[in-house]
């Protein structure tokens, strides 16, 4: 086999594979940004077991974290809001590593497809 047409099978090999992983990408729901984690608090009062004891504290409280402006913003989050947000990160994360992939395929196939486009422009009329 030559090079030409080996490049040509890798070549559909990656398309086939970027549209599966585009795929993916259809398959999800809303997303938000930003993370979601939970904090175990003190309350301040002197005489409470959580001023000493750390396994005391208060909480789980479910924060939402993001970066604004460079800055970091925390809010508080109840039910059922917590929940929603927490499946929506989860879903806008997963996106994130997907176009991730995407951008690593599309790395290797520019290699692949300039030698292809190099070839064919040399190729005499
Ligand atoms: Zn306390």
């Amino acid at each position: 086999m030559d090079r030409l047409t080996s490049d040509l099978q890798t070549l559909q090999r990656f398309r086939s594979l970027h549209r599966d992983i585009a795929a993916r990408v259809a398959g999800i729901g809303f997303m938000w940004r930003g993370s979601i984690s939970e904090r175990w608090l003190t309350c301040g009062r002197a005489d409470c077991e959580c001023a000493k004891d750390p396994r005391a504290r208060h909480g789980p409280y479910v924060y939402w974290t993001t970066k604004e402006k460079g800055r970091s913003v925390a809010r508080l989050l109840h039910p059922p809001e917590s929940d929603i947000l927490l499946e929506w990160v989860k879903n806008r994360k997963e996106v994130d590593g997907i176009l991730r992939e995407m951008h690593k395929l599309s790395h290797k196939a520019l290699k692949v497809v300039l030698r292809v486009r190099l070839r064919q422009m040399r190729k005499p009329a």
